[in-house]
């Protein structure tokens, strides 16, 4: 390899590891992905498997950022701008309840694009090509709704625009979520799923039928209480909101487990 070939792949390396704030961070959405994981069905681990062979693994957690990754993918850009507002929800104000299309411009929001994806992972017509793209956004947007500032605020675009300090570094609110928190722990991902899955089973709030409306409402209504006194994230707020974080990867863990063998049982 040329010296000029080496920096050149250095940079690009570089630019891959800048943070980006579309979701939870890797670790969160592997984490979710790996508890459901734990939890699917023989049934539907052996579709998940046979669906996902050409890509050479059977776990859902190597395929739970790839709905973010297409973004960094030169030959991903149409679908990445089909996609990318798939990822969250901005609700209109404080009272959190969904209404499209006001909520939900064009389909372009996370409960639609649950909508859409489920739809088409269940669908045994589909070719198996549109089917694993399916269950890959599915395992992703599953997570990415249980942020709670996924499905937060339009103002201030889910937390993105709050600002805060957080371990002595300017940051926004939005991140401190996606990845911040959770770094805290310092646990890698796997171990950090293995943790979770150890204790006792999380309780989940109905859903009314609607579970996609259900699950950014509740999401919305988290963020309600999670605006910091002052702009600092300190750690009283930590102590506070990390088990919630938690509970939402648990919940997300659970439901997508659910979801799955329901879709693919
Ligand atoms: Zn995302």
């Amino acid at each position: 390899m040329t010296a000029l070939r080496r920096n050149a792949v250095f940079l690009l390396a570089c630019l891959l590891l800048v943070p980006k704030a579309y979701a939870w961070g890797p670790d969160g959405h592997r984490i979710v992905a790996e508890l459901a994981q734990r939890h699917l069905s023989p049934a539907a681990e052996a579709q998940v498997e046979r669906l996902l062979a050409p890509e050479h693994t059977g776990r859902l957690a190597d395929v739970a950022t790839w709905a973010d990754d297409v973004q960094d993918d030169p030959s991903q850009q149409a679908l990445w701008k089909a996609t990318r507002a798939m990822h969250y929800i901005n609700f209109a104000n404080r009272d959190c309840d969904y209404q499209p299309p006001r909520d939900c411009r064009q389909g372009r929001c996370v409960v639609a694009g649950l909508q859409h994806y489920v739809a088409v992972l269940g669908d045994r017509n589909q070719s198996d090509a549109a089917r694993r793209e399916a269950l890959k956004f599915v395992v992703h947007l599953v997570g990415d709704v249980h942020q709670p500032l996924h499905a937060g605020y339009r103002p201030d675009k889910g937390g993105n625009t709050y600002q805060v300090q957080f371990q002595g570094k300017g940051s926004n609110l939005h991140r401190v979520w996606d990845s911040g928190m959770l770094r805290t722990r310092g646990l890698d991902w796997q171990h950090y799923a293995q943790k979770l899955d150890a204790r006792p089973m999380v309780a989940l709030p109905p859903d009314g039928g609607t579970p996609f409306v259900a699950w950014a409402e509740e999401s919305c209504r988290m963020t309600r209480d999670l605006y910091p006194d002052g702009h600092t994230v300190g750690a009283s707020y930590l102590e506070a909101e990390l088990p919630l974080a938690e509970q939402r990867l648990r919940q997300a863990g659970r439901r997508l487990a659910q979801l799955l063998n329901r879709t693919l049982g």
